[in-house]
């Protein structure tokens, strides 16, 4: 009787499991063709040479719109709008419910500069190795770029219907100035929300597997400064005691050593807190005290030290460029450097402004703030949008924990976020941190991220536009 019972009562478990198991395994199924198509793309994607002031977006766009097109969207729904020698490219999935409010799906298709000589491969052209796939844009955005288009087109493929409609929404200067996404932003400030390629992501442990999953709902505000010195210059037979370059590199040794106060925010302790019982000692251990005290000097000074925690601890500032002189045999009658700061949410310029003044503690020191910082709060924690994302994780890792956090770079999501749009950083890009050269030299995505990227977005998609 009793095994009887058992088998009956396995039996109705298993029945009841069935349908999700069936679905899972669906969700899972990547078609063949969807897969190529990303990678595919992807390596397309790396040849547009979509640097700043080379004009190159536009056509990068035509192409995407090319792709677009041939995998169902009419052409009346897909728009490039040129800004200057950029663009910008919507493409628009219609719901079924015209009085629901669209969910905006953000990448950008512009690329930080790369200089051939300086990299092992031709940046430009995608070269797929050791299981990579490397390129200049291949993590920062196009690989968010595609996954997402790719996911689009097989949701096209199997004819799903959303409630809402889904817009790519493409910029074409997030790494310069954003001015085609300050442009873009205002013209859906009634999304619902946006997700972003563009932050977020699970880090890969060394063996390869994942170990958590961040998602970006906050980002810090990025303020560009110069510092400048002046001096008479004349002839460089004839230096005297005032040298613009001396002077600036005093300064600059200053700023180098200049810390800023340690900050803690609901998002970056519910980080902490979750990052550290599975971050190896001695960094592990270090969150978790940082997370209980802020002003434990030690735990600080151990996550400051490594450069993908140092953001989470409150504002940043480095010098990024420099320029000085106009001749090799003048003394020089100018020095400037740019000081970056990524500014830790609820700081201001002033602020900012004045503590580096007291850093550099010279009256000779001409400070200028260069850019129009865009600050931006975090966007809520929704309970649709943590579930959709649970789920979708789920599909390539069971459990993985995910930890809500803020970006210590500067996303388009800024931009949405101050017009009061939610954002969340949902990258499909599982990656080691030793392999992140976003920005440097030698960026590389894994081969092997792309096809659960894809899978992903398409679970995203589908459960945030029903
Ligand atoms: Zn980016």
């Amino acid at each position: 009787m009793q095994s009887v019972h058992s088998a009956r009562r396995l039996g109705a478990i298993a029945l009841c499991l069935l349908p999700f198991a069936a679905a899972a395994a669906k969700d899972t199924a990547i078609p063949p063709d969807i897969s190529a198509q990303a990678l595919e793309l992807l390596k397309r994607s790396v040849g547009f040479k979509t640097v700043a002031g080379e004009g190159n977006v536009p056509a990068y766009a035509e192409y995407l719109a090319g792709e677009l097109k041939a995998h169902g969207f009419a052409a009346g729904d897909v728009e490039i709008k040129p800004r200057g020698e950029t663009a910008t490219l919507t493409a628009v999935y219609h719901g079924t419910d015209p009085k629901a409010k669209p969910i905006l799906l953000a990448a950008h298709m512009d690329v930080v500069v790369a200089k051939r000589e300086e990299w092992e491969r031709d940046p430009f052209t995608a070269v797929v190795e050791n299981g990579y796939v490397y390129g200049r844009g291949t993590d920062d955005n196009k690989l968010g770029l595609v996954s997402m288009m790719a996911a689009l087109h097989w949701l096209k493929q199997e004819g799903f219907k959303p409630r809402r409609d889904i817009v790519l929404a493409l910029t074409g200067d997030e790494e310069t100035t954003q001015t085609t996404t300050a442009a873009l932003s205002k013209e859906w400030t009634n999304a619902e929300l946006l997700l972003n390629s563009d932050a977020g992501g699970a880090y890969l442990g060394d063996d390869g597997k994942p170990t958590l999953y961040t998602m970006q709902a906050a980002e810090k505000t990025y303020m560009d400064f110069e510092i400048t010195y002046t001096s008479p210059g004349g002839h460089s037979s004839r230096p005297g005691p005032d040298n613009a370059i001396y002077n600036l590199a005093h300064a600059i040794d200053k700023v180098a050593a200049l810390r800023f106060p340690a900050r803690i925010s609901e998002l970056t302790r519910a980080y902490f807190k979750a990052a550290g019982p599975i971050t190896p000692a001695p960094i592990g251990p270090a969150m978790l005290r940082y997370e209980q005290h802020p002003d434990d000097k030690e735990a600080y000074e151990l996550l400051a030290s490594y450069p993908e925690y140092v953001g989470q601890l409150g504002t940043t500032c480095v010098a990024t460029m420099a320029r000085a002189g106009h001749a090799p045999n003048a003394l020089p009658q100018s020095a400037t450097v740019n000081i970056n700061c990524r500014v830790f949410p609820g700081e201001t310029v002033e602020f900012v402004q004045s503590t580096l003044t007291k850093a550099v503690d010279d009256p000779k020191a001409q400070f200028r703030l260069v850019n129009h910082p865009v600050p931006s709060d975090a966007s809520p924690l929704r309970d649709d949008v943590m579930k959709a994302l649970r789920k979708a994780i789920d599909l390539r890792a069971p459990g993985l924990p995910i930890v809500p956090s803020m970006s210590a770079g500067a996303t388009d999501s800024l931009y949405y976020r101050n017009l009061g749009v939610p954002c969340y950083g949902v990258s499909g890009i599982f990656m080691a941190a030793k392999d992140n050269f976003a920005h440097g030299l030698n960026e590389r995505v894994p081969v092997a991220t792309i096809d659960g990227a894809v899978i992903q977005w398409r679970s995203l998609i589908k459960d945030l536009s029903r």
